[in-house]
């Protein structure tokens, strides 16, 4: 049923939509079987929430603080196609904040940074596919065995035999709407309403604000994450940017309050915290609609063979950047098991 190259018959074109973790995933592990695999990407840059912004000193790390490597396949995987040097351990001193107002140390883990930014390790994987960025897939259109892809402004982006979409779902649920399957986009419903919205702060202070931790969980009704990003290593800035994470339902309240305000109510929020009153010197904030997955059912990916269509992303496996690595290996390995089953 696949339009298939003469040579190979298990070989297909296949397109993936976003180029997040798991979007880069599936492609390099598509395109190591022999696929020919084309990355079409919204954004100026790839990535997604593994996501930087510039600053005068270097860059700050605005989504992805760190990530976990629990599945023993994750750190070969970027080693190979990533590279040793765009990754290491962060030795950060991470606490979360007791009811009590207590600091009490996060579980020992290895947790990992890219360096010198965490779109490090997304620019080196991306560098080995096919990635066309500011491209944003509007619809799927069944011609023959094939699917035509086009963008939001109704440009044909060619033919492909299976699409992966590795959007979040209110994104992925977008398309399959509007590509004629509705039972599809009906399953994403559900898991659009876990996934939560988070401003995010960077804010740099003239000294110190907060010695004791690097990165911190904290109990305060606007503020659920700060960390020190000049602590990380390799970042080219050792001085005092510090980010600032919003919790999710201080976001909805404040989705459509002006960032320059956000900014100001967050950088309170720090100063009740740690008590520090010195303001900041410079601050940029960010808005992300879709930021974290919470709870709901995770099958770990999507593969519906009778359209050639995949699902794969971060909150259909746990909400992290380590799931969205798991998700997208599941789906590979299902849809290399199809192909091979006679
Ligand atoms: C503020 C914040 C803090 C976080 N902190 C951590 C943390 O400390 N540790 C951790 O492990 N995880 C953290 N996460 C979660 C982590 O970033 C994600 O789990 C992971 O990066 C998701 O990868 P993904 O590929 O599934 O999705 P994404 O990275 O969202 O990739 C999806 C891509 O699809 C693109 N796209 C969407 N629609 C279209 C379209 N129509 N056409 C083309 N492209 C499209 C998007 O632009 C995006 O690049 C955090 C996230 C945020 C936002």
């Amino acid at each position: 049923m696949f339009n298939q190259t003469a040579d190979n018959p298990s070989l297909r074109r296949i397109a993936i939509v976003g180029s997040g973790m798991s979007g880069l995933t599936v492609g390099l592990q598509l395109k190591g079987l022999g696929h020919t695999v084309t990355v079409f990407e919204k954004s100026r840059g790839p990535g997604g929430r593994l996501a930087a912004k510039r600053v005068p000193s270097g860059s700050v790390d605005i989504g992805a603080q760190y990530f976990t490597a629990r599945n023993p396949d994750f750190l070969p995987f970027l080693e190979k196609y990533a590279g040793k040097g765009t990754f290491t351990p962060w030795q950060g001193r991470l606490a979360y904040q007791a009811p009590s107002g207590e600091w009490e140390p996060f579980p020992e883990e290895a947790r990992f940074v890219g360096t010198p930014r965490m779109t490090a390790i997304t620019r080196a994987l991306s560098a080995n596919l096919n990635v066309v960025t500011e491209t944003r897939v509007g619809r799927l259109a069944r011609t023959d065995n094939a699917w035509r892809l086009y963008d939001t402004e109704g440009v044909s982006l060619g033919l492909f035999d299976q699409v992966i979409i590795t959007a979040p779902p209110a994104q992925a649920r977008d398309i399959l709407a509007s590509s004629g399957l509705p039972e599809l986009a009906s399953e994403l419903d559900e898991p659009v309403g876990k996934v939560l919205p988070c401003w995010a702060v960077a804010a740099h202070f003239p000294t110190s604000p907060w010695p004791h931790h690097d990165g911190m969980r904290c109990q305060h009704p606007a503020l659920y994450w700060v960390a020190h990003n000049s602590s990380k290593p390799g970042r080219e800035d050792a001085g005092q940017w510090w980010v600032l994470h919003a919790g999710a339902s201080w976001t909805q309240k404040h989705v459509d309050t002006a960032a320059p305000e956000v900014a100001e109510l967050l950088v309170e929020a720090f100063r009740e915290v740690t008590g520090f009153q010195t303001g900041p010197d410079d601050v940029v904030a960010h808005r992300w609609l879709y930021a974290r997955s919470e709870g709901g059912e995770q099958p770990g990916h999507l593969w519906y063979p009778q359209h050639d269509i995949g699902l794969a992303g971060d909150w259909l496996s746990g909400g992290r950047v380590e799931g969205a690595f798991d998700s997208a290996c599941g789906l590979v390995a299902e849809m290399h098991a199809a192909s091979v089953t006679p």
